[in-house]
């Protein structure tokens, strides 16, 4: 695919295509090179974008739910209707193989259909009265303009994930998606705009992060963040938010273990590591960041893993038959390859992998990994590796692992691969995380809460839980007034 670099260079603000002098490059960590500009925008333009958006949600927020959900499901069917060349341009700017963007996107699509749906069902509540003549009602309400932050590493899932409950609650939104991957945002919101839907409902703002989330941070217009990204940014975003006690939901970091019982089906349980460990080139959230294999099947799980990474393709993700693509960009393959290194001065053996791959010029690509003989006295058993890299330790009792897997500031997710129900309910119970898989790894459902909790966030994003995160709660005691029954 050969883009036009300009093609998207632009912000959407109050319902115009915003131009700015200055830019930013989009760079494909395949080979480097640039593919896209956007505009720089700063703090004026997201004032712009947060008054467009407050002037809209009157409009919006009172339209009835099923009209809204109108514009839901018409903008998935213009993403459905542009998928294969939106899939290339996801892959173009972020790395991941064609396939898995296309995946990336109808997964996100159903997000848009089932949120279209679940605005219907926002349901107040009627409240037994204390008093004779009094009536309680509780509504349900959009909390108002929000603004979204979204990282580089699912950037369709993370805009349309968030879009989908904040649009259907009624809510208008600024957008702010991550610095590497804006253009698919781009793409995207073009596909709203073209539903017909109001000016001001959805703006979009590219450039540097601090002036942009500065400015949606102390708006006291914007009344909800929703912030997917680091732990440390996190943290500042939840301080800055402070000032102005805006909603927050934030999907953060995470240090997932997978923990294989000695009762569990191998194959099944080496199948789905890998499946998990080598998606977006370990580039995953809710990601295996460590395995625990128990003592007895340790040296079998190994060899299934190494083999399994070994036939890996590698290679850029526009390329046709490729499974793993590059790391985003130089910084992240330094942060991979000096975990790596830690491990193997301090005695990680390594099966397969342990290297960056130099096949292709200027891409950032680090060869699928698996360690073995890791323990937790090295970073890679308690940092985010965020990168294409199985550790393996060793466990020899359900009491140790749980204790080693909880030990850390971390609780998004985990996978748990045993034959023993007695034991998957123990260990989903003990398991310090939002998030339990059980002989599998799949916990991305438009139906179910995603998120994490300790410093892995608040909040959920997915279900009804994820609407839930964008409405207020007002409640109204009625005092009925005096009158004659009508006969
Ligand atoms: P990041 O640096 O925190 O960036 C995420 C977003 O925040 C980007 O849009 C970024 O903009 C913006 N940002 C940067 N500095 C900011 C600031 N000071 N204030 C407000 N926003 C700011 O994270 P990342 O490295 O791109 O993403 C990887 C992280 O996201 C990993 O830790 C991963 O686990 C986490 N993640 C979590 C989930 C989940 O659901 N829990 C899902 C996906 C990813 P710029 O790009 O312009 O800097």
């Amino acid at each position: 695919m050969t883009l036009d670099i300009d093609r998207f260079n632009y912000n959407w603000i109050g319902g115009q295509k915003v131009q700015l002098p200055e830019t930013l490059d989009v760079r494909n960590p395949a080979d480097s090179s640039v593919v896209g500009r956007v505009p720089n925008a700063g703090a004026d333009e997201t004032a712009q974008a947060v008054d467009a958006a407050h002037s809209a949600f009157g409009t919006w927020s009172r339209m009835i739910p099923v009209e809204r959900a109108q514009f839901l499901h018409a903008w998935a069917d213009n993403v459905l209707q542009r998928k294969d060349e939106l899939a290339q341009l996801l892959s173009l700017e972020q790395g991941k193989p064609v396939s898995e963007a296309a995946g990336e996107l109808a997964a996100s699509v159903e997000f848009l259909r089932w949120y279209a749906e679940e605005g219907r069902r926002v349901y107040g509540e009627v409240i037994p009265p204390s008093r004779v003549g009094q009536r309680m009602l509780v509504l349900r309400q959009p909390v108002g303009v929000v603004g979204l932050i979204t990282p580089w590493n699912f950037p369709a899932a993370m805009v349309l994930r968030k879009m989908s409950p904040a649009l259907a609650a009624g809510c208008t939104v600024v957008l702010k998606p991550a610095k590497q991957t804006p253009l698919i945002a781009i793409a995207l919101v073009e596909c709203l705009v073209e539903t017909g839907i109001s000016a001001g409902v959805v703006n979009l703002v590219t450039g540097d992060a601090a002036p942009i989330s500065d400015t949606l941070l102390a708006h006291p217009s914007v009344r909800k963040i929703s912030f997917t990204g680091s732990t440390e940014v996190g943290k500042s975003v939840m301080r800055r938010a402070a000032d102005t006690v805006k909603k927050l939901s934030l999907e953060l970091g995470g240090n997932a273990p997978a923990i294989v019982f000695p009762d569990a089906d191998l194959d099944q349980a080496a199948a789905a590591i890998l499946d998990n460990k080598f998606e977006n080139c370990g580039q995953v959230c809710n990601g295996i960041n460590v395995v625990y294999a128990h003592q007895a099947v340790a040296d079998s799980l190994v060899q299934r893993l190494a083999e399994g990474a070994k036939r890996m393709v590698v290679g850029p993700g526009t390329t046709p038959g490729v499974q793993m693509g590059p790391l985003i960009d130089e910084n992240a393959l330094n942060k991979v390859a000096s975990l790596v290194s830690d491990a193997v001065a301090k005695g990680a053996v390594v099966h397969t992998g342990g290297h960056r791959l130099t096949a292709y010029r200027g891409g950032s690509f680090y060869a699928p990994t698996v360690l073995s003989g890791v323990t937790r006295a090295m970073a890679i058993a308690h940092e985010e590796v965020f990168g294409p890299v199985c550790p393996v330790l060793t466990f020899t009792s359900e009491a140790e692992v749980l204790h080693s897997s909880n030990d850390t500031p971390y609780g998004l997710a985990a996978y748990v691969f045993t034959r023993d129900i007695g034991r998957v309910y123990r260990v989903a119970e003990g398991l310090e995380v939002g998030m339990v898989a059980v002989n599998g790894t799949s916990l991305s459902f438009p139906q179910a809460p995603f998120g994490g909790i300790k410093e892995s966030g608040q909040g959920r994003e997915g279900g009804h839980h994820g609407i839930e995160d964008y409405l207020e709660t007002k409640f109204v005691s009625l005092t009925l007034t005096e009158g004659e029954e009508e006969s």
